[in-house]
């Protein structure tokens, strides 16, 4: 009972905050939204965050897998402007058969290395690492923590520190009274943006944009589609969180993406015209 009362008292600490901070900023999209923290402030929870990832998680040490997964985000990377550019970009690779990445705002993002039985070459590991580098770029889990109204937020924030599990949260299978112990694991605030699933519009985006992405850095967009075409394939799929769970259907995500090909073909192309071709694969 004491750790469900002090989780209330954080639960209101955080709605008043966020009634207290809230501001204005624009998605790569041109998408007005509103958030909660500024980008500073955000940027230094998620580097404790991800510190105190490193230190708690088995990471892949294997030279090859890293030199590949961080040469495919490098490339990513290289082809952001400005104040996304000069984020302090960083990245850990968890050893974890799920298949799953996510970020953290600020330009953290981990990835579990069980993304590579769907990600199977350069460019659908680029697909992948294009949509997480998005949804930093458009500052989703700043703008998530706030776009509910104030009781929907307080639930999200409140099955978060609950929860304390990001698996169990975005499998919806999770049992809050299983969780009552772990309301430390999500205290720090920086952990929300880990915790709380993206919204249907926000993986839209981050699909849209970080397929430009991996055209711009010369990886072949299609594969973005055969990507999503194992992930609906696969017998992972219902474990699959952060891709799938509440989001577009897999159909839907490769509807669009087809959608968008010529415009995405014409960046790789260019990209390949001016010389950019990764070579990342082991
Ligand atoms: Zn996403």
């Amino acid at each position: 009972m004491k750790s469900q009362r002090s989780s209330f008292k954080y639960l209101i600490a955080v709605v008043s905050l966020a009634v207290f901070a809230s501001g204005c900023s624009t998605t790569p999209t041109g998408r007005k939204q509103l958030t909660l923290k500024s980008d500073a402030t955000l940027a230094a929870e998620s580097t404790r965050a991800m510190a105190q990832l490193r230190a708690t998680s088995a990471l892949i040490t294997d030279r090859a897998t890293i030199d590949y997964v961080a040469c495919v985000a490098d490339a990513i990377v290289g082809t952001l402007d400005d104040e996304d550019a000069a984020l302090y970009w960083e990245m850990a690779i968890v050893n974890n058969p799920e298949v799953n990445a996510f970020v953290m705002p600020g330009g953290k993002i981990v990835v579990k290395s069980g993304i590579m039985s769907v990600a199977k070459n350069q460019h659908q590991l680029a697909a992948v690492l294009g949509h997480e580098v998005a949804h930093v770029t458009a500052n989703h889990a700043n703008e998530r923590a706030t776009r509910s109204d104030l009781t929907g937020f307080g639930i999200e924030v409140l099955a978060a520190v609950l929860v304390g599990d990001s698996a169990n949260y975005y499998s919806r299978n999770y049992d809050p009274n299983m969780a009552s112990g772990v309301y430390g694991a999500a205290g720090t605030f920086g952990q929300l943006g880990l915790l709380n699933p993206f919204s249907r519009m926000q993986e839209s985006e981050a699909d849209d944009i970080g397929l430009i992405y991996m055209a711009k850095a010369g990886f072949d967009p299609r594969e973005a589609v055969t990507l999503w075409q194992n992930m609906n394939s696969s017998s992972e799929t219902t474990k699959i969180p952060e891709f799938l769970s509440t989001h577009p259907s897999g159909d839907t995500r490769i509807e669009s993406m087809v959608s968008q090909l010529p415009q995405a073909l014409a960046l790789y192309n260019e990209a390949q015209a001016n010389g950019l071709n990764p070579d990342c694969q082991p």
